[in-house]
């Protein structure tokens, strides 16, 4: 655990810690940013580039318009206003993975600003809470264009003991940089800002955000203040986390380190500071750099990028709907809760899914029903995600569609999905390889078994007559169980008022 057990709770209540998060998506193009080499991820090193990519001299920057269409519709996606007209600039700093000396980004008149995104702050979608009293507007300042910078190895090649090798396959891809406002209070806010950040960028589809592949990065500015204070404490700001658990616990981590400095009559120094996992600390790296240090100027190379409003609405119109509003809509549509709602919108492929089944099924509840009730926990169960289910969600729907009829039995279904899993396979699938059982509505059969059940346990029968109605559901377990299931529970509990009434 990161947390620090030498900060007391009553130090903690003392602060009010206050962050900012910057997040950096891969845009998905094919080419990259200012030339035509691919983009394409793991690529043998320094075979995706160019002399613009490689920063020689002379060579020139062509803006490529899908990154420009992609960043607007995140920017929309994420409520900003697009800039007409917004400017390129030069961010100069020396790096071994930047040959040019300087990244292409940019800075006082960036392509988006003032957008937001609502965080749902009641820590439990269980509750099915929602609504403005569990709601929070984390304002977003700005999301601005930028090309991406090589990579250091450090590793995995020979003489990685001496040597640090360079591979440029990434500079010049396309990168947003998604800056929010110092809005975020706590590190649990961190975690759901970028949990529905990465979610809105997947729905639009200009990035897989892939923490893994270095498709979505998130540095942190994180500093702390007594409550009730105006004033901003000294940031620090913690890079290169790779993953949002980690970066709740690595601020987590780092709030309670600054408030044992100020407690302990020192300072907190402005720098950067990496988070190690493993041991849950951060560690300082160097001091961070003001903006004057990188000496931004209008990028010479570059025309102003202007997109018109004639351009915006081209790329607004191909919107989708966003994930938020698809919950609000599938709640009101289907009947389903909150919590069913963002199980089934985590992806939207899922969503489509669930919605083209739900609609065919005779009744959408159920199938909602049956994916919270049946499928969730054995997914669970096996450690696999909704999206790797051996029964897809047409299955499901095939499964509620016969359960609606009464072909089958709830515990029917049950057995059936457990075969489901142990042959992964689908549920029509399985359903076709048991005969397509169906539920005993032989009466008959039925009243047989009743009678053998009546016959062995008198006892019950006598407090059944006695008034204690609540018997009833003793025999209806008697019964479904000799019939392993296959009987009919509502066709049960009729004969057994018949029989003992
Ligand atoms: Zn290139």
């Amino acid at each position: 655990m990161a947390t620090s057990v030498e900060t007391s709770a009553g130090a903690r209540a003392k602060y009010e810690p206050v962050i900012g998060l910057e997040v950096h998506v891969q845009l998905l193009t094919i080419s990259k940013i200012f030339c035509s080499c691919s983009t394409r991820f793991g690529a043998p090193p320094n075979t995706n580039v160019c002399p613009v990519c490689l920063g020689l001299p002379g060579a020139l920057p062509v803006l490529n318009r899908k990154a420009v269409e992609f960043a607007t519709l995140a920017a929309m996606a994420l409520n900003c206003e697009i800039r007409e007209t917004s400017i390129f600039a030069r961010k100069n700093y020396f790096y071994p993975d930047l040959p040019k000396g300087y990244q292409i980004s940019q800075y006082d008149k960036p392509l988006a600003e003032h957008g937001f995104i609502d965080i749902d702050t009641s820590g439990d979608k269980r509750s099915g809470a929602s609504g403005a009293a569990n709601s929070k507007r984390i304002g977003i300042t700005r999301v601005h264009l930028e090309e991406d910078a090589g990579k250091s190895l450090h590793e995995g090649f020979a003489g990685s003991s001496e040597q640090t090798a360079i591979d440029l396959n990434r500079s010049g891809v396309p990168l947003i940089e998604i800056v929010s406002e110092p809005d975020i209070a706590t590190p649990d806010e961190a975690y759901e800002y970028l949990t529905r950040l990465k979610e809105i960028i997947l729905y639009t589809g200009v990035s897989d955000v892939n923490m893994e592949e270095g498709s979505l990065r998130c540095d942190a500015n994180v500093s702390v203040r007594p409550r009730g204070e105006k004033k901003f404490g000294t940031k620090t700001e913690v890079k290169n986390v790779n993953s949002f658990r980690f970066i709740r616990e690595a601020l987590e981590y780092e709030i309670d380190r600054q408030i044992e400095v100020i407690e302990g009559g020192g300072k907190i120094t402005q720098e950067t500071r990496l988070y190690n996992s493993v041991e849950g600390k951060t560690y300082g790296m160097r001091s961070k750099e003001q903006a004057h240090d990188y000496r931004y100027f209008p990028e010479p190379d570059l025309l102003p990028l202007v997109v018109d409003e004639k351009w915006q609405a081209q790329i607004r119109s191909t919107l989708p709907e966003l994930p938020e509003a698809r919950r609000e809509r599938m709640m009101a549509n289907y009947g389903i809760t909150a919590q069913d709602a963002h199980v089934l919108t985590i992806s939207r492929a899922l969503a489509d899914q669930f919605e083209s089944a739900a609609k065919a099924a005779k009744n959408p509840k159920r199938v909602a029903n049956l994916v919270q009730s049946e499928l969730m926990g054995r997914l669970k169960a096996k450690g696999l995600e909704i999206e790797q289910s051996p029964i897809s969600m047409k299955g499901v729907a095939v499964s509620a569609d016969l359960v609606e009829s009464g072909a089958i039995s709830g515990k029917m279904l049950k057995d059936l999905y457990d075969l489901s899993f142990e042959r992964g396979k689908d549920f029509p699938e399985v359903y076709e390889e048991e005969g397509r059982p169906e539920q005993s509505r032989d009466t008959s059969e039925i009243e047989k078994l009743l009678e053998k059940v009546i016959a062995e346990n008198p006892k019950q029968v006598e407090q059944y007559r006695a008034g204690k109605k609540t018997v009833a559901q003793f025999f209806v377990g008697q019964v479904m169980k000799l019939s392993k299931g296959q009987a009919n529970p509502q066709m049960v509990n009729q004969l057994v008022a018949k029989k003992l009434g």
